[in-house]
């Protein structure tokens, strides 16, 4: 098996040192031919504009929407979660080039500005016992879901932070910016 880290934007670094952690040896994927030689993918956080114009603009948006899901698991956290959800709100006027391959609506910024941000223990059994440490930076809020996506967790409040939909995962915080690698064993198991 052979995991990969979009590396055109985002914290690209921060997961591939985790995914060293659990002895794996990521690649950084920029290409299409970079692309053809992973099946798992983890698309950063980071800005979802600037990222889907790069993926456009490399030629990626096609081969990776050809695969996502099906040969290909996918990861999206934060800005990578934006770019798997079919429908995004509060998008950049005009629109952003997306791969719209998951059945989700997210809110972008839902939380507001980068001093919204915030830090809060997640209770997430799916991803084993014990709270995660939850690291929301200008996070989007996933608002709805499609038949065929599970909840895997939520806030207090009742907003989903985390779903799955067969081989795509996403997450509206991040985990790659904690010492903890529940979240990155259970994408490489999808
Ligand atoms: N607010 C960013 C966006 O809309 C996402 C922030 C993040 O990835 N931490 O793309």
């Amino acid at each position: 098996m052979t995991v990969g880290v979009l590396a055109l934007q985002g914290d690209f670094r921060e997961h591939s040192a985790i995914l060293r952690q659990l002895g794996a040896d990521p690649l950084e994927v920029r290409l299409p031919r970079q692309l053809a030689s992973v099946n798992h993918l983890i698309i950063p956080g980071g800005e979802s504009t600037t990222i889907g114009r790069l993926l456009a603009l490399y030629g990626m948006l096609e081969p990776l929407r050809a695969r996502a899901g099906r040969d290909l698991a996918v990861w999206g956290t934060c800005a990578g979660a934006i770019l798997l959800a079919r429908e995004i709100l509060d998008q950049k006027q005009g629109g952003q080039p997306t791969l719209s391959v998951m059945d989700i609506t997210v809110r972008r910024n839902a939380y507001g500005g980068q001093l919204n941000s915030f830090e809060l223990p997640i209770d997430a059994p799916a991803f084993g016992e014990g709270p995660l440490h939850g690291v929301f930076i200008r996070a989007p809020l996933i608002e709805a879901v499609g038949q065929g996506v599970e909840v895997l967790a939520r806030l207090p409040d009742g907003a989903i932070i985390a779903a799955r939909q067969g081989r795509l995962l996403a997450t509206t915080f991040h985990p790659e910016l904690t010492a903890d690698a529940r979240v990155h064993r259970y994408f490489l198991e999808l």
